[in-house]
């Protein structure tokens, strides 16, 4: 109890059952982030819970550990569903859970998301999972084929519940949400808010708790952000610089369109560096190959469009490239915290093409960043 201004609470003060403090311990997890002090408890009780908390700083187990404590053994029917934006995502999610549920053997999780072969999904239903993590327009496919059913549903969780909500999503998230007479505990986490995540609160939830974890001390991701002006090609020429200037071992570009995330591929791999694509319009066997190869380390350079920016926690992403400015303010945020996880330190080197600049200002105010602008690449170190 160093600092006075933050109780250090163990997981055990969070009244948890023997057998999740046992498996958080195989873990090696043994202090609970600040979202995790603040939600777990609330939810535990059955409370709505709306939480903003940095990247990187454990929200899966924030709403995780609560869905495995609740769920009823002797129950075989989906009694938990979580809705994720991207494919990638729905499958870390699905196996965090799965491998925090190991010493509960009872507990089935399945992973329902498009571009795999639905059959395998529909096998997976008929074992009876409790829990199950979807994105949506497959989640809509499997209804509508009364391959499952929501009517037992008690907990939904919205990750990264802002994406969730805009514009592409909202009709979808509305339809299941409304297909669970059942629901009574509604949960929405994300780092960063919008107005729909507000009104859908107002609609949907019930007295929440309401959690802002402030990106402060260590709840602040540690990133060093800077700012490089180059246009076009010269992009290309700092990011090897960089590289090397740096010592990277594993690092995401990210780039606004597809065909710039192939291009992007192509011209670092002339130079000799080992990178690959992830992006829409690739198919979902290859994406999760070039996830997986990345994660293990046999992949130095992921390049991807905001398919890659929301949610995914890969170990030791040493830095992020913004290679196109984002489009949306908030996924600054998102991609830039694909590194700077769990208390590890990271770097964000964001481009600044020539008519860029009231842009990234707009970005900076939004999103309260602070760039350092590297001036010379040839005298900086980092
Ligand atoms: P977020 O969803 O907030 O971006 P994640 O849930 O993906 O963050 O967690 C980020 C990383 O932190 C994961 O690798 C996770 O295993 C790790 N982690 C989660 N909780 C703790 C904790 N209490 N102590 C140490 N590491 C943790
Ligand atoms: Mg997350």
């Amino acid at each position: 109890m160093t600092d006075n201004n933050k109780k250090i609470t163990s997981f055990r003060e969070l009244g948890l059952s023997d057998l999740t403090l046992d498996v958080l311990n195989r873990m090696g997890i043994t202090v609970p982030t600040s979202v995790q002090q603040q939600a777990i408890p609330p939810m535990m009780r059955w409370y709505d819970v709306m939480a903003k908390a940095p990247t990187g700083t454990g929200k899966t187990l924030a709403f995780g550990i609560p869905i495995i404590e609740h769920i009823e053994k002797h129950r075989r029917a989906l009694q938990a569903l979580i809705l994720s934006p991207t494919r990638e995502l729905a499958l870390q999610i699905g196996q965090d859970l799965s491998g925090f549920a190991v010493n509960r053997p009872w507990i089935e999780v399945a992973v329902l998301y498009g571009g795999q072969p639905i059959r395998t999904q529909i096998e997976a239903l008929r074992r009876k999972p409790q829990i199950a993590v979807a994105t949506p327009g497959r989640l809509i496919d499997l209804l509508r084929r009364r391959s499952l059913r929501l009517d037992e549903v008690e907990i939904a969780i919205l990750d990264e519940a802002d994406r969730m909500l805009d514009m592409g999503f909202i009709k979808d998230v509305r339809f299941i949400l409304d297909k669970m007479p059942r629901v009574s505990q509604i949960a929405l986490f994300s780092a960063t808010f919008s107005r729909e995540v507000m009104d859908i609160s107002y609609l949907y939830q019930r007295e929440p708790v309401e959690i802002r974890v402030e990106e402060i001390g260590q709840d602040k991701p540690d990133i060093k952000e800077y700012l490089l002006p180059a246009n076009g090609a010269e992009r290309i020429t700092a990011i090897r610089k960089i590289l090397s200037l740096a010592d990277v071992k594993r690092g995401i570009v990210f780039v606004n369109m597809k065909q710039s995330a192939d291009m992007v591929v192509k011209k670092l791999r002339h130079l000799k560096i080992n990178a690959a694509a992830i992006h829409g319009d690739i198919r979902q066997q290859q994406r999760e190959r070039v996830l997986s190869n990345f994660r293990k380390g046999n992949l130095r350079i992921l390049v991807a469009t905001d398919v890659a920016s929301r949610g995914l926690d890969i170990e030791n992403v040493d830095i992020v490239f913004n290679y196109d400015l984002p489009l949306e303010n908030e996924n600054y945020i998102h991609r830039i915290g694909r590194t700077g996880r769990a208390g590890k330190s990271g770097i964000a080197v964001t481009f600044l093409s020539p008519g860029g600049e009231d842009r990234l200002d707009t970005i900076a105010q939004m999103t309260g960043a602070q760039l350092e602008e590297i001036t010379d690449l040839d005298t900086f170190t980092f």
